[in-house]
């Protein structure tokens, strides 16, 4: 295995080492270190899966100035994403983080344990779609309407559907993001290119193109679709 494979879009790996070491490591939060260290220890390669250092950064700031208090996290793997969340929210804030593996939400767990912010945190095993049907369904506790932010960093076959019961579930003005939508620069892969491919980036590349399209036309929302990480598209709810 490389040394150290940085997952980036950027130019080159240097940069994306460049950016990571000078402006995020030093900023990250210890008990985020840890669970970075503890799911490469765990799981090697696909610790990859967790958002990049400066992209939990962009989303904890984007949560601080949105004043967030209540989100869903689609897809929680060990967990970056959901403690950076954790950390930007207030004492009494709440999220929602579904993803039916268990086992991978418990090798993070002791970090968010250890930054005292588990109790903002209810974790739903199970499939992403069922919980998003159930809330919804849900109508005496009002959750239609109730979310500020929801991440989903989930099955890409799946985003266009959970996009369509995130607008009910987010509040008008609320944000939702969608993450790798850039899918390691493959959404730009010439036929040629495709050949060539590892099968997972093949596999998903068709979901993210469809949905790239798809946002671009979609006027219920304000779309900005950022170069971070392996591209975050931010849509804010219009109707
Ligand atoms: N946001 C995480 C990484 C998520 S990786 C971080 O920054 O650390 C993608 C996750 O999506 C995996 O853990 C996988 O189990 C989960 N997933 C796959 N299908 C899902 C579904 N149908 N519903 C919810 N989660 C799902
Ligand atoms: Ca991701």
């Amino acid at each position: 295995m490389k040394d150290k494979f940085y997952g980036t879009i950027l130019q080159s790996e240097a940069l994306a080492k460049y950016l990571l070491e000078t402006s995020a490591y030093p900023r990250e939060h210890p008990q985020l270190k840890e669970l970075r260290s503890a799911t490469v220890d765990k799981y090697q390669y696909w610790s990859l899966m967790n958002v990049p250092a400066d992209e939990g950064q962009f989303i904890s700031m984007l949560l601080k100035i949105m004043n967030a208090k209540k989100t869903i996290e689609v897809g929680v793997f060990t967990g970056y994403s959901l403690l950076s969340t954790a950390l930007a929210l207030p004492d009494d804030g709440k999220i929602v983080a579904i993803d039916p593996d268990r086992e991978a939400y418990e090798t993070g767990l002791p970090f968010i344990k250890k930054a005292n912010v588990a109790h903002k945190i209810q974790y739903i095993q199970s499939d992403a779609m069922k919980v998003m049907n159930d809330l919804i369904a849900a109508k005496g506790e009002e959750e239609e309407g109730s979310f500020d932010f929801g991440f989903v960093d989930a099955d890409k076959e799946n985003y266009i559907n959970y996009h369509e019961k995130l607008l009910k579930l987010v509040k008008v003005g609320g944000i939702i993001g969608y993450d790798n939508t850039l899918w390691s620069g493959t959404v730009a892969a010439s036929e040629d290119d495709e050949n060539n491919m590892q099968d997972y980036l093949r596999g998903c590349r068709g979901h993210i193109l469809k949905l790239n399209s798809f946002l671009a036309n979609d006027d219920r929302i304000e779309l900005a679709h950022l170069s971070i990480g392996d591209g975050l598209t931010l849509c804010k709810r219009l109707k």
